[in-house]
């Protein structure tokens, strides 16, 4: 699943490829891919693309919005003079498209954008511009890092009882930190992952929200994560966790803060790493 800054690096990614292009015509070959009626669609000319949680929402001249929610494996490839590719990381970045993962192809006036989505979970839904918020998932939605107060923070984790690992995976405390932004987050404020939220002081909810935009904003600038297998829009691999992790896939590593190990455990179900030494 994308984590949040990888759905910002597309959305950043996708900019310069589809704004200001029309929507001459669109093919659907998976009818739940697409929620809606797609004449409503076609003629349309692409205004902007914005984001809510995890959902990217590409706004039309006449009203609509185009919500897309990869999910699991949607990806998002523009193809046109240049190539650009977003999401689920496979094969698809470079291939020859539409091929038998391709769900959706938007053919605009200056290129096609597909949406590819091999396990189906994703899909793209054309709603009405005031329609956006009443989305249950986007209703429901916690404030980011970049909207969240320290302060406000501080008394969400006062009112909890469980480690500050599941509190910051838990999308509804606040949203966009997946599994590797949280151990980050938490090396980076020097605080044990176990450590229960009523325990965490106003100093430290500060400094781990602060941490957390951090952290977030360092992978945007480097195209988001994938953990295994990175192909980059231009087909290359590379592998992000080695310019980006501090703790995250380095178990008996040394801590390059302060020469300790860093450990693998299991907190709030999920393989979480950090120093034994400066996270206590
Ligand atoms: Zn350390």
């Amino acid at each position: 699943m994308p984590e949040l800054p990888e759905v910002e690096t597309i959305r950043r990614g996708l900019l310069k490829y589809i704004v200001h292009r029309k929507i001459d015509d669109v093919e659907v070959l998976c009818e739940k891919s697409l929620v809606g009626e797609k004449e409503k669609i076609v003629g349309a000319e692409i205004l902007g693309i914005t984001r809510k949680g995890k959902a990217l929402l590409v706004e039309l001249d006449n009203g609509l919005v185009l919500m897309v929610h990869l999910r699991m494996t949607g990806q998002l490839i523009f193809l046109g003079k240049e190539r650009f590719a977003g999401g689920h990381p496979n094969e698809n970045f470079v291939d020859e498209l539409p091929n038998k993962q391709t769900r959706v192809v938007f053919r605009l006036d200056d290129g096609k954008l597909f949406f590819n989505d091999q396990r189906k979970f994703g899909f793209v839904k054309i709603i009405e511009k005031d329609e956006v918020e009443n989305e249950p998932f986007i209703k429901k939605l916690a404030k980011e890092p970049w909207e969240m107060d320290g302060q406000e923070f501080f008394e969400t984790l006062q009112k909890k009882k469980v480690t500050i690992k599941a509190a910051l995976l838990d999308q509804n405390v606040i949203a966009g930190l997946g599994n590797i932004y949280t151990d980050e987050t938490l090396y980076m404020t020097k605080i044990n992952p176990k450590t229960r939220t009523d325990k965490i002081s106003l100093a430290q909810a500060k400094e781990i929200v602060v941490a957390a935009r951090e952290v977030m904003n360092k992978s945007i600038e480097l195209g988001g994560s994938t953990i295994k297998n990175y192909v980059k829009a231009d087909g290359t691999r590379g592998n992000y966790l080695d310019l980006f992790a501090k703790a995250y896939g380095r178990e008996g590593e040394k801590c390059e803060r302060c020469g300790g190990k860093i450990k693998k455990i299991r907190v709030a179900g999920r393989g979480t790493y950090y120093c034994e030494e400066c996270q206590k």
